[in-house]
């Protein structure tokens, strides 16, 4: 493995700019990695080799010019497949768009290139982000770099085992329910969903509009501030976007990675722990906040009792605003048409043969599930009580900061789960994202940081929320977490991936 893909991408930028490395040097090293690791983790559907070293080659030509650059100029990316790239297949992960060739680039993608990172690829994802494990992607699941017979998380299980396993510094993803935090925390990467309209939406397939948001993915928190910083802002084409600066994350990162979180008020949520939690869970979270207390930030016990009904809510909204997002998929303006097997070929009878052959099994289920609870007559029951479970949980948030300035949980209830074992029971899946579930129903911006292997050996997350628009507090908390937490291990958790055996059935090329 050449070294140049082991380092952060802070560090790549130190060697970027004193000139010891280039852009296309590092991007080949990337390209060159992905060669030989991804038959077996399988995190991109696509990878864009002529693409990136051509961005590469500009970035290295606009460094040389002297001009002035932005700060991951050169460093190389892996981009969630829900976000439209100009010219390049964009496919959701879903057969219904296996040849939609998007005419615009998501802004997060113009804001890419024009701070020029290459893009290497487009990553693996459940389809239309619906799922924990990538396992619904219609072409194929993507394996976890730490146990190949294991769930990468989901839905942008791609985008966490691209970074995981070394193939890319750095990924987007897009966070409806913890699509972004969830598989950070089950790879022990780190991954970041931002403040509600904090980040454009402008160009991310709609999933479930008021609740998606695009994020960071790193292998720690400074690179994930970094790239935070490189994408966030007001965009005029998402009409959700806050009119705000991004907020100071790249200071905050800083701060907390200086070990300052003196004063700092944090709250554990009690309802998200204990039962249904793994052990080995729990316990790397508990030491988790001792390291923070010793630091000097105070934590107290905060009880949130309206999240019991935040599953349930959110598996009301999402598909309802699911399935009337995904109604334009009609075999008419985009992806694959297929005719009726028999019978007349009308316009319903090619949208109904082209949607029964190109959405799976989830995608259906969920697009059933929105109809009927928007469906007259039960739209108050079920769409309206939704509603009211998610001004509840607006107001516990409400309630908990007037006591603290961040609150906290394990990311995910357990760690790593077996290819297949829930892959037959929807609910089962569907609680794993118990945790991550509240910050979107509220809008908040959410972090999660490797907290160490559980008794299991397999990564466990750390989740810190914050106001919204208060992200830099998640940077601050995570640095400070992180920082500690090195220092015990003597490196980044992800590095560790790489010693374990599971990773020897990776075959690895020999350039170094
Ligand atoms: N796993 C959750 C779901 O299936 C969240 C997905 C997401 O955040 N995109 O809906």
């Amino acid at each position: 493995m050449n070294r140049l893909t082991r380092l952060s991408a802070a560090e790549m930028v130190t060697l970027l700019d004193s000139r010891e490395i280039s852009s296309v040097e590092l991007t080949q090293a990337h390209l060159d990695r992905i060669e030989s690791v991804d038959g077996a983790i399988h995190a991109f559907l696509r990878t864009l080799p002529e693409v990136a070293l051509a961005e590469a080659e500009a970035a290295d030509a606009a460094r040389a010019s002297g001009e002035d650059l932005p700060e991951l100029a050169g460093v190389p990316i892996a981009v969630k497949d829900v976000l439209a790239t100009k010219g390049l297949t964009t496919t959701c992960g879903s057969k219904i768009l296996r040849n939609w060739i998007p005419a615009y680039d998501a802004t997060v993608v113009k804001k890419l290139r024009e701070a020029h990172l290459p893009v290497l690829g487009k990553t693996n994802m459940d389809e239309f982000a619906m799922g924990s494990s990538t396992e619904h992607s219609a072409y194929g699941p993507t394996h976890n770099p730490w146990d190949l017979d294991r769930i990468p998380g989901g839905s942008g299980g791609g985008s966490a085992a691209a970074v995981g396993a070394f193939e890319a510094p750095l990924a987007l993803g897009s966070d409806t329910g913890g699509s972004i935090r969830q598989p950070a925390a089950v790879t022990g990467t780190v991954g970041v969903k931002p403040t509600y309209g904090g980040v454009s939406r402008y160009g991310l397939v709609a999933m479930a509009s008021s609740l998606d948001q695009v994020g960071p993915v790193a292998r720690n928190v400074l690179d994930t501030a970094l790239l935070h910083a490189v994408i966030g802002g007001h965009d005029p084409k998402d009409q959700t976007s806050l009119n705000d600066p991004v907020p100071p994350v790249v200071e905050a990162a800083r701060l907390g990675l200086a070990g300052d979180v003196k004063g700092l008020r944090i709250g554990v949520v009690q309802e998200l722990g204990g039962s249904g939690f793994q052990a080995g869970v729990m316990d790397r979270f508990q030491e988790a906040l001792a390291l923070l207390e010793g630091l000097g930030a105070t934590v107290r016990q905060v009880s949130c009792p309206s999240f019991r009904y935040a599953l349930g809510a959110y598996y009301l909204i999402m598909p309802s605003e699911a399935s009337s997002n995904l109604a334009r998929f009609d075999a008419m303006r985009y992806g694959i048409r297929v005719d009726p097997k028999a019978g007349p070929v009308t316009a319903e009878s090619v949208m109904g043969a082209t949607r029964e052959a190109g959405f799976g099994p989830e995608v259906k289920r969920r697009i059933i599930l929105g109809t009927y609870a928007l469906s007259a007559g039960y739209y108050d029951a079920y769409y309206g009580s939704a509603q009211k479970v998610r001004t509840l949980i607006q107001r516990d948030f409400e309630a908990a900061w007037e006591q603290v300035d961040v609150l906290v949980s394990p990311t995910s209830p357990t760690t790593a789960f077996k290819l297949g074992e829930k892959l037959d029971d929807p609910l089962a899946m569907y609680l794993a994202d118990v945790a991550t579930i509240p910050v979107n129903l509220a809008g908040i911006p959410g972090i999660s940081v490797p907290s160490g292997l559980a008794e299991d050996g397999l990564p466990a997350g750390f989740q810190a929320l914050a106001p919204a628009r208060a992200d830099a507090f998640l940077y601050q908390v995570g640095g400070a977490l992180e920082a500690a937490l090195e220092d015990k291990w003597g490196g980044p958790l992800a590095a560790q991936a790489l010693e374990i055996p599971t990773q020897s059935r990776v075959k690895e090329a020999s350039n170094g």
